[in-house]
């Protein structure tokens, strides 16, 4: 069959839309129509080259929704006209990752940009073209391991859904299921992107005090307020560390660094009380390093990293849409704009820019 799809042929490039060839799902595989993908910051970390391109061309996009079109012998876990989100890790269920609760670390799987067994089912002109993170939603269809997708409920408003799979599960499983914070806690959330913003709701749902909020555009800072932040501080206007010492008279007891350079991650990380525990969200170029200060990290201060909100995505995408549904979580307000495929750079002109706090591509 043919589908039209946003495909990265180099960085440095926009991303172009082609018709591009798409096989049928073979055993253990479906076919998605997808409804909705997200425009996140991990995508254009390849257009820009922050991070290396694991294999050209590729079709982009990781975060994802959609209803189940066909699926290849064996599958038992989805059936045709099932809504389901993707999750951008695949879980095979038996691995030590899989049975120890860390599913996004499935071991059996890894993260490909392929099947598991290396081919590829898009193509153009008999060449392979590979898929994002295994994914590859900015796509009308695609084909995915079966161990790739959650299937949600039949109420699940499924285009706005995309944004499950990687902003809301990322930030909020960071909060709750990494760092584990503890209801009364200060925290700090260095950059306030769709990720950002739901470490912020995280904090709001675990009964965080104060909650401070920093990023460079306005627009950010006031979705922050609306999310839940309790203060706000523009780097471009003061210092963040100092302020953030100041507000809480002595740092937070959780910091997140959800922008993606190690710079900001060492201020997180200064940022912190005796005791406290900075967490790196953010993806970080090749090679990032940074040191700490000995003698901070003596007092009982911990340095941790977080993937994919130590998500346990066939539990969490539900809860976290159970949530919404409840009115205990806000979908809307992260989505700023809705756009077809064909103005997918547009969409990555928008978040650079930062007058979006998430735009989402939809598909008809
Ligand atoms: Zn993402
Ligand atoms: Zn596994």
């Amino acid at each position: 069959m043919k589908t039209k799809s946003a495909v990265l042929y180099d960085a440095h490039h926009p991303l172009i839309i082609e018709e591009l060839d798409l096989q049928d799902p073979n055993e253990n595989e479906v076919l998605v129509k997808v409804s909705g993908a997200g425009v996140c910051h991990s995508d254009y970390h390849y257009i820009d080259g922050h991070r290396a391109i694991p294999a050209k061309p590729i079709v982009m996009g990781h975060e994802g929704s959609g209803i189940i079109e066909k699926i290849g012998n064996n599958v038992k876990s989805v059936s045709p006209g099932d809504k389901i989100i993707f999750s951008m890790d695949a879980m095979c269920g038996f691995c030590r990752n899989c049975t120890n609760g860390l599913p996004t670390l499935c071991t059996t799987y890894g993260r490909k940009v392929t099947m598991p067994d290396g081919t590829t089912r898009f193509s153009l002109n008999n060449n392979n073209v590979y898929q994002s993170n295994g994914v590859g939603t900015y796509s009308e269809k695609t084909v995915v391991p079966a161990d790739t997708v959650v299937k949600v409920s039949d109420d699940t408003p499924i285009e706005k859904a995309c944004l499950i799979g990687c902003a809301v599960i990322t930030g909020i499983g960071t909060v709750v299921n990494r760092a584990k914070v503890e209801k009364g806690s200060n925290v700090a959330i260095f950059g306030c992107g769709g990720v950002g913003l739901n470490v912020i709701q995280g904090a709001v749902l675990s009964s965080a005090s104060i909650i401070i909020a920093i990023d460079k555009s306005e627009f950010k800072l006031k979705k922050a307020k609306e999310m839940g932040a309790t203060h706000t501080i523009n780097p471009d206007k003061n210092n963040p560390v100092e302020s953030i010492l100041e507000i809480t008279k002595g740092g937070v007891d959780y910091s997140f660094e959800v922008v993606g350079f190690p710079e900001i991650l060492s201020q997180a990380f200064q940022s912190t009380c005796p005791g406290g525990t900075a967490v790196m969200v953010g993806v970080q170029p090749i090679d990032a390093k940074i040191s700490v200060d000995c003698n901070d990290l003596l007092l009982d201060r911990s340095l941790i990293g977080a993937y994919h909100g130590t998500a346990r995505p066939r539990v969490d995408f539900q809860w976290l849409l159970d949530l919404i549904k409840n009115g205990r979580l806000n979908l809307d307000t992260l989505i700023s704009k809705e756009r077809p495929l064909e103005e997918v750079n547009q969409a990555f002109e928008d978040m650079n820019a930062g007058i979006v706090a998430r735009s989402i591509l939809t598909f008809n």
